[in-house]
């Protein structure tokens, strides 16, 4: 039996399988809650982005945005699947480096890089930067000037673009902390200044236009205002990019809601695009960057949790309550993300009525998902929730000091711990005492 939206079985005994192994087998062999990856889904992803390129003959790099979910195992994973890879910090910097990953295939973005951040990428020959601001044009000369080496850049640039109620607007002025804008001069004055530094190697632009995104045509508008750029620059300095990175930003399924569209065919409208308007400019076909974080990781990972106690308010509604939370899953909290999950052990079981996963910490909005259906529960349950691949436990934290959960890759039916449970030392090991 398959489960309904979800790239996962049940087994012969009902139990919710991943990657060939009974769910509830890990949750008590490995305890809860769990993050559980089927590694063979994380390699499909990439391969669907990456293949895509090759089969429409067409240059391109596909970076895997590691802070969707980053540790040494799964940068790994990336290795092995030949993609280039995003950090945006010193710390994702360092665990690249931890799994051995290829520097030159190392790609860093933010908005507010430190001096400390640029030197270790400079430091460790990493393949190209993409540049926010104009400060850090000058701290990266500068750097470049101290360590004597040379640099590939991309300008992030922000084209302004707003999605409301499925109409899209552009807008004169867009507000974003990210990039330079395309619209009042600040993208072509960066780019200006450039061409001044000589340790910098200007290789083309950069636009992510936001995540979970479900159609083409924001970034097919994104496209053609990138290409209005390029040629005022073209006719004005007679300049010719060699790279046009789109970001990353392609939506998942996290319930029946979500209609996610193949990735290919992004790619293949992106692709058309893009040739068209270098067709029209009179320039050769840029090579087209992509940096999928969520698309790569999301549908691939399930949180594994232990059912506790339960709450029934009459004519109001039930509660159940999980052993994690926001602490390993701050996405509902954070933006009231939706999701779906089942009963691992119960999962053949035909759901009887609806509950609300409560998570364990004290804030009322700790919950994880509203309106659940599910067969009878108890005490000692398993509730899996799916897509928590991306974002979860990147963003897990110690509120009400609650130690991180581990990670277990499988494939293939075998299964593997990658991420260490915390434990209460962990918890503590930075404090000191005061008296
Ligand atoms: C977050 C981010 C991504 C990845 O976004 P997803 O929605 O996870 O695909 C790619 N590029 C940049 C610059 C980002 O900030």
């Amino acid at each position: 039996m398959i489960i309904d939206n979800h790239p996962f079985k049940v087994n012969e005994l009902g139990h919710l399988e991943v990657g060939g192994i009974d769910t509830t087998y890990l949750a008590s062999k490995y305890g809860t809650p769990l993050y559980v990856y089927d590694v063979e889904l994380i390699r499909k992803n990439c391969r669907s982005f990456v293949q895509t390129f090759n089969n429409l003959n067409v240059n391109a790099k596909v970076a895997y945005a590691s802070k969707a979910f980053s540790s040494i195992a799964m940068l790994q994973v990336i290795k092995q699947e030949n993609l280039c890879l995003d950090v945006v910090s010193e710390g994702e910097l360092y665990t690249a480096i931890q799994a051995d990953f290829p520097t030159e295939k190392i790609h860093m973005h933010g908005n507010n890089k430190s001096e400390e951040e640029l030197t270790m990428a400079i430091e460790n020959n990493i393949g190209c930067i993409v540049i926010d601001n104009f400060n850090e044009i000058h701290l990266l000369e500068s750097l470049l000037e101290k360590h004597e080496k040379q640099m590939d850049v991309l300008l992030r640039v922000t084209p302004g673009i707003e999605s409301k109620t499925h109409q899209y607007i552009m807008t004169g002025n867009e507000d974003s902390k990210f990039g330079f804008n395309l619209n009042n001069g600040q993208a072509e004055k960066a780019f200006c200044l450039l061409h001044e530094h000589s340790r910098i190697q200007f290789k083309g632009l950069h636009c992510h236009i936001g995540s979970q995104i479900f159609e083409t045509d924001r970034f097919l508008i994104a496209v053609e205002l990138l290409f209005q750029e390029l040629n005022t620059w073209k006719e004005k300095h007679g300049y010719t990019p060699e790279v046009l990175n789109l970001g990353g930003g392609f939506g998942i399924r996290y319930t029946e809601k979500d209609n996610p569209i193949p990735y290919e065919f992004y790619i293949e409208e992106l692709v058309k695009a893009v040739r068209n308007h270098s067709r029209k400019m009179g320039i050769p076909m840029p090579e087209i960057w992509l940096e999928p974080g969520r698309a790569i990781v999301g549908n691939a990972g399930i949180t594994l949790y232990t059912i506790g106690s339960q709450k029934h308010i009459p004519g109001t509604r039930d509660y159940i309550s999980i052993n994690g939370g926001m602490t390993d899953n701050l996405r509902p909290a954070l933006y009231q993300a939706k999701y779906e999950g089942v009963i691992a052990n119960k999962a053949s079981h035909p759901p009887v009525r609806d509950v609300s996963v409560a998570g364990k910490c004290c804030e009322s909005g700790d919950m994880l998902i509203w309106d659940l259906p599910v067969p009878e529960v108890n005490n000692g349950d398993v509730l899996a929730v799916f897509s928590t691949g991306a974002y979860g436990y990147s963003m897990a934290n110690h509120y009400n000091r609650l130690p991180k959960a581990a990670v277990v890759f499988v494939e293939n039916g075998t299964e593997k711990l990658v991420v260490r449970r915390e434990s209460y030392m962990d918890v503590t090991k930075n404090d000191l005492h005061y008296v």
